[in-house]
C-alpha cells in the first residue's frame, strides 16, 4: 500500500468498525413502548414481575375490511388499546395471534379464519407459559365480535384448569363506562357495522398510516328481505330486533343464510353510512372510554384481590 494512501485506509477501518453511518433497515418504524411483550428483555419481563402478575392478551382477526381499512384492523386496534391501557396501569401486553374466527368474511381475498378449537388452544397454551414464570392473571381483550364467545370460553378454561385467573376485559371493564359514543350524529340513526363509520374512526385514531379513506366508496347491500326488514328496529336500539338480526347475520356462506359478507356488502363494508363522516376524534374518544374504563376496572380488581 502507498504511503499517502494509509491515513485514508485507516479511517475507513474506524468507520466500519463503529458502524457510523451504517444503514439501518429502512422500513423499521416501531419505537419501543412499554410492557409489550415483544419489545421487552427477559430482565424488564422479571422486573414488571415484582410489579404485577396481570396480562393482557388481545384476541383479533386478520379479515376484510373494505377497500380503505386494513385486513389487520382489529387485532392492531386490540393492540393499541391494551398498549394505551399498560401505559396507564402497570400490566404486561401479550400479543399471542392475529387471526380469528371470521369464516363469513372469507369471500373477501386476505381474510383468515381459525377454528374456535384451535384459538382457544392457543391462547390457553400460552397462558399456561406465562403462569409458570409468575403471570397469574389474565384480561382477554376481544377485538373482533365473532370471537365474543372464544374469548369467554378461554377466561372459563383458565379459571377452572389452571392456578390462574381470568376476565374478558371488554365485559370487565362495561360497568365503569361512562357514555360517551362520539359526537352525536345528525338525523335519524344510520346502520352502522363492520367497517363502518365507527371502526373507520378507531383506525383514524389507532393506526391513522393504515387508513385510506381516499378508497371508501358506498356499499351497495344485498340482506335476504327478512333481515332487511329489521335494520329500523335494529337501528332503533330494540335489543330483541338486535340479538334475533345478529343471530343470523355474518354467517359462512355454507349454512345457506345468505349473510356472509361477499353476499350482503359489495365492498366488504357493512354500513349505510357515509365513510367520510369518520373522523379522528371519533376513534379517539371511543378508544379513551374504552382505556378509562379498563384501567378503572383493574385498579378495582387490584384493590379487592392484592398482588400476592
Ligand atoms: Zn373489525
Amino acid at each position: 500500500m502507498p504511503k499517502k494512501m494509509l491515513p485514508l485506509a485507516i479511517i475507513a477501518a474506524v468507520l466500519a468498525a463503529s458502524g457510523a453511518g451504517a444503514q439501518t433497515n429502512p422500513l423499521w418504524g416501531e419505537t419501543k413502548v412499554k410492557n409489550y411483550l415483544p419489545h421487552m428483555s427477559w430482565t424488564e419481563v422479571e422486573d414488571l414481575l415484582t410489579r404485577t402478575d396481570m396480562v393482557i392478551m388481545p384476541v383479533g382477526a386478520l379479515e376484510e375490511h373494505g377497500p380503505h381499512l386494513p385486513i389487520g384492523t382489529d387485532i392492531l386496534n386490540g393492540l393499541e388499546r391494551a398498549k394505551l391501557v399498560a401505559q396507564r396501569t402497570d400490566v404486561l401486553v401479550a400479543p399471542i395471534l392475529f387471526p380469528g374466527n371470521s369464516p363469513y368474511h372469507l369471500g373477501f381475498p386476505g381474510t383468515i379464519s381459525l377454528p374456535a378449537e384451535t384459538i382457544q388452544q392457543v391462547f390457553f397454551q400460552a397462558a399456561q407459559s406465562l403462569m409458570r414464570q409468575g403471570f397469574k392473571r389474565f384480561l382477554i381483550l376481544n377485538a373482533h365480535g365473532g370471537n365474543r364467545v372464544i374469548s369467554q370460553y378461554i377466561a372459563d378454561r383458565i379459571n377452572h384448569e389452571t392456578a390462574g385467573i381470568a376476565v374478558e376485559l371488554g365485559a370487565a371493564a362495561a360497568p365503569f363506562r361512562q357514555e360517551t359514543r362520539g359526537e352525536p350524529t345528525s338525523g335519524e340513526p344510520v346502520f352502522d357495522r363492520h367497517a363502518g363509520v365507527g371502526e373507520t374512526s378507531s383506525s383514524l385514531y389507532l393506526t391513522p398510516d393504515l387508513v385510506d379513506l381516499s378508497k371508501a366508496r358506498p356499499a351497495t347491500l344485498t340482506m335476504p328481505e327478512h333481515l332487511e326488514r329489521m335494520v329500523p328496529e335494529v337501528v332503533a336500539g330494540d335489543p330483541t330486533a338486535l340479538r334475533v338480526f345478529l343471530a343470523e347475520s355474518l354467517k359462512a356462506e355454507e349454512t345457506g343464510k345468505g349473510t356472509s359478507t361477499r353476499e350482503i356488502t359489495d365492498t366488504g363494508v357493512w354500513s349505510e353510512r357515509d365513510l367520510e363522516e369518520s373522523s379522528v376524534e371519533r376513534g379517539r374518544l371511543a378508544a379513551e372510554a374504552f382505556v378509562e374504563a379498563a384501567v378503572a376496572f383493574i385498579e378495582r380488581w387490584k384493590e379487592l384481590r392484592p398482588m400476592e
